[in-house]
């Protein structure tokens, strides 16, 4: 495959491809349709189900805390045990992978694929499972490495397809401020220490980064962002210790790694032209997500940089993060906190929401039934400019050599253009 080809792409499940006959076509003849991401959806052999971190089917609750990641206040990743947290991963064999597949409807919308004339590539997932409950398995255990490793080989061996597009290869969405604090288990320890930082050090870091914004002059913090903060003000401002970049930046360091180590894998497996990489974060928040556009192309053929989901991505977290600084910081108004939020982020030259009313989450964090008000994404937002700004960012970032696909829709609902856009 030629990647400096204009790819124009669909993600679908193998039962949309049978249930519509002719669509692909109508897509390729009407669009230019020339790649289809199926969604994985087929059995899982035995070879591949021995290499399941799980050890029993279904997996014991012990086993799962075993896997997933730990916060740096030392509770399982989605915080307090409540019940039924765990559910969807017992339902699975293996981390991202559901017990239940037909082979014979994937080969067949494969075949549909083929005779459509498009190229056709799987979709499977990596360490974060449910963005909504804080669920993530430890990027640094190697049981889990090799299940991954097994799977995508397989994936790409068996099917012949020509790539395969991994999602959720990063950490927990930044709208879930609990995510910034994983992983913080033994394993995690070890591999900060390969990179030369100490994990007790840096979780001091981060502690203490709380009780500086705590502690800071209000009427200072508010003046500061009133001009034009940068994170070079922030770190001379609140005078931050080092290990809150270092854990930021080992995050992205371990997610690039894993990358890398199973991007050779599936080259070695189904070739050099063989397709293997991911989508991307928003390019504002990224780092804080374990994306680094700056060496996506060390471990990923093209990138995929997410124009979907601009509520629950950007939006939600300038919410959540203008909160969190209310909470800590009770005299700043809403207004302050949440144009600090915006500058944090890159966002502050646009016309963003001044109340967290004005973002149109009715107060309520969004769920996967709650997406806010049916116009949220554009009455106030400046949707647009956003996501102009993000995709200038990512292209810029990104190494110039490396495909970018932006995705206009990946999952969840449409990105929710005012009427005089679409
Ligand atoms: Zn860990």
């Amino acid at each position: 495959m030629d990647m400096a080809d204009k790819v124009i792409g669909i993600y679908l499940g193998a039962k949309d491809v049978l249930r519509n006959p002719g669509y692909l076509e109508a897509l390729r003849d009407r669009l230019g349709l020339n790649l289809v991401i199926l969604g994985f959806s087929g059995e899982i052999p035995g070879t591949v189900r021995a290499q399941s971190p799980f050890g029993t089917h279904p997996v014991s609750e012990e086993r799962l805390h075993e896997l997933l990641c730990r916060h740096v206040d030392e509770l399982p990743s989605y915080g307090t045990p409540r019940p039924g947290v765990l559910d969807t991963q017992t339902l699975c064999i293996g981390p991202n992978v559901a017990e239940q597949g037909s082979d014979a409807e994937l080969r067949a919308a494969i075949a549909v694929a083929r005779k459509a004339g498009v190229r056709v590539w799987l979709l499977s997932g990596g360490w974060t499972v449910d963005d909504f409950n804080v669920l993530m398995y430890c990027p640094s255990e190697g049981a889990t490495l090799n299940w991954f490793e097994s799977l995508y080989t397989h994936l790409a061996t068996d099917y012949g397809v020509d790539g395969l597009d991994i999602t959720h290869a990063r950490y927990i969405m930044t709208s879930r401020s609990r995510g910034l604090g994983l992983c913080a288990c033994a394993r995690c320890a070890r591999t900060a220490a390969q990179h030369g930082h100490d994990m007790g050090q840096m979780i001091a870091d981060l502690r203490d980064a709380v009780v500086r914004v705590r502690r800071a002059n209000p009427k200072h913090l508010v003046e500061v962002a009133g001009h034009s903060l940068g994170p070079m003000d922030l770190l001379q401002f609140l005078g931050l210790r080092p290990g809150v970049l270092q854990w930021f930046e080992l995050r992205c360091r371990l997610m690039e790694h894993n990358m890398a180590s199973l991007r050779d894998a599936v080259h070695r497996s189904a070739g050099p032209a063989f397709v293997f990489g991911t989508d991307t974060y928003p390019a504002s928040l990224s780092v804080l997500a374990g994306h680094n556009h700056r060496r996506f192309g060390e471990f990923s053929d093209f990138a995929s940089p997410l124009l979907s989901h601009v509520d629950l991505f950007p939006m939600e977290t300038m919410v959540v993060w203008g909160q969190w600084l209310m909470a800590r910081q009770p005299e700043i108004c809403e207004s302050d906190a949440l144009r600090i939020a915006c500058r944090l982020a890159g966002y502050d030259a646009l016309d963003m929401p001044d109340t967290i009313a004005d973002f149109g989450f009715g107060g309520r964090p969004l769920t996967p039934d709650w997406r806010g008000e049916d116009d949220c994404e554009w009455r106030h937002n400046p949707l647009r400019a956003m996501l102009r700004l993000d995709m200038a960012k990512a292209r810029l970032y990104l190494p110039d050599d490396l495909p970018s696909y932006p995705i206009s829709q990946g999952g969840g609902r449409a990105t929710r253009l005012a009427p005089r856009d679409r």
